[in-house]
């Protein structure tokens, strides 16, 4: 093992009370996805250290996992200056003329400041390489982290993906339809920390089973963030049928959607969740307005989060285009909420006559019986590309 990379935490940094058990999620985060490789982790309170064969194949790797600011496949020589300069001319890319040498001291016992270590590293380079200073932009950065341990140098900075560990926050419920905006609102989710399983409501036989796996599938790639993701599987079919037979028309979305959070927030509390995440976005459709949120929303107390309530729709699909999800979202099977869909959903909804409604039929026990038959499926492996 004789390359190294070296992470810088992300956000975790500013919040000391937290740090040591931030780092310490980080870490066990970081063994989980490299668990198949050949590599040793080290960390401090600072920085992680991975000792591993192919530096390159790590990183992108490292690249999913939120509460990584950053990752620099560094070279560690001991703290003598001719060694750190000879490391560096053997790694400065020669088809490049200027650069510019930025020096950390960690350890402040070091005898020479930052400063003047950079200036005097830089003059050994210019003398050294036909290499030119430019310090405002310079087409090389060279950093050279001074620790007790040795010297550290490396050139190139690739983004981390920032965010908090995934756990540090502790559990949350996502309510994953097969559409673009809640495997967003998922991402969005987990990138603050938060151990995100998922609920999927599905009403066979009017949905198949390529809208399942579409919501597996959605799963599967959002768990490449996370590893953590659980996908529960709710019965819907009755529940549904009780609607369409006893509630007026315009009214049916709106009461779907109280039923979806009754149960959402039933289970999050049973799997010990602590808020409720989906995609809903102000004024996307009739059951996403001010009046219809306020209206659903009161079936429970639970917090629930929706990262996606302001943005445009162009804006999400731009995000499931970069965590990969949108091609998939876009397969055309038809999800519950479509199969019910009255001409003139109620934009308004009063919260008496949802009431007065759902008193038509008994949907606690269905509520109840469809908590009791919820499959969870927590394994990813399989390739649902297969099966869509
Ligand atoms: P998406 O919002 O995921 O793109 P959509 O726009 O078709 O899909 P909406 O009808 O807008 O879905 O529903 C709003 C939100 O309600 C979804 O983002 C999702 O969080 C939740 N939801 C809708 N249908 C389901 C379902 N069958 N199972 C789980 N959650 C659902
Ligand atoms: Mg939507």
């Amino acid at each position: 093992m004789n390359e190294l990379i070296m992470i810088k935490y992300g956000e975790l940094t500013t919040k000391k009370a937290n740090r040591k058990i931030f780092i310490n999620i980080l870490t066990q985060n970081v063994e989980k996805t490299l668990k198949d490789e050949d590599v040793e982790i080290k960390k401090d309170q600072v920085r992680m250290f991975i000792k591993c064969h192919d530096a390159n194949k790590i990183a992108i790797k490292l690249q999913k996992i939120f509460g990584i600011h950053s990752i620099v496949i560094a070279y560690k020589v001991n703290n003598n200056i001719n060694d750190v300069l000879n490391k560096a001319l053997e790694i400065m890319d020669k088809t490049k003329h200027t650069f510019k040498v930025i020096t950390k001291r960690a350890d402040k016992n070091y005898p020479i400041h930052s400063m003047d270590y950079s200036r005097k590293l830089g003059g050994l380079i210019l003398k050294n390489s036909n290499f030119k200073v430019d310090v405002h932009n310079p087409d090389i950065t060279l950093t050279v982290e001074i620790r007790s341990e040795g010297t550290f140098i490396y050139i190139d900075e690739i983004k981390g993906a920032g965010g908090y560990p995934v756990g540090v926050q502790g559990k949350g419920l996502l309510m994953l339809s097969g559409g673009i905006d809640s495997p967003v609102a998922g991402y969005l989710t987990i990138k603050r920390g938060v151990n995100v399983e998922c609920m999927y409501f599905e009403s066979p036989p009017h949905t198949s089973i390529e809208a399942k796996n579409k919501v597996l599938k959605l799963a599967s790639i959002i768990n490449e963030y996370s590893g953590k993701v659980k996908v529960h599987v709710v019965p819907f079919t009755e529940i549904q049928e009780a609607i369409f037979k006893n509630c007026p028309d315009i009214y049916m979305i709106t009461i779907m959607r109280r039923m979806m959070y009754r149960i959402a927030a039933l289970y999050a509390e049973k799997i010990g969740a602590k808020i409720l995440i989906n995609g809903e976005s102000i004024g996307q459709v009739a059951s996403q307005t001010l009046d219809s949120m306020l209206c659903i929303n009161n079936v429970t107390n639970m917090p629930v989060i929706r990262p996606v309530a302001c943005f445009d729709k162009l804006e999400i699909i731009d995000i499931a285009k970069k965590i990969n999800t949108y091609d998939t979202s876009i397969l055309p099977y038809e999800d519950c909420c479509t199969i019910f869909v009255p001409k003139h959903p109620v934009i308004k909804p009063e919260l008496e006559k949802c009431l007065e409604y759902e008193k038509r039929f008994d949907y606690q026990t269905l509520i109840e019986k469809a908590i009791d038959n919820i499959e969870t499926i927590t394994n990813f492996n399989e390739n649902f590309d297969d099966l869509l």
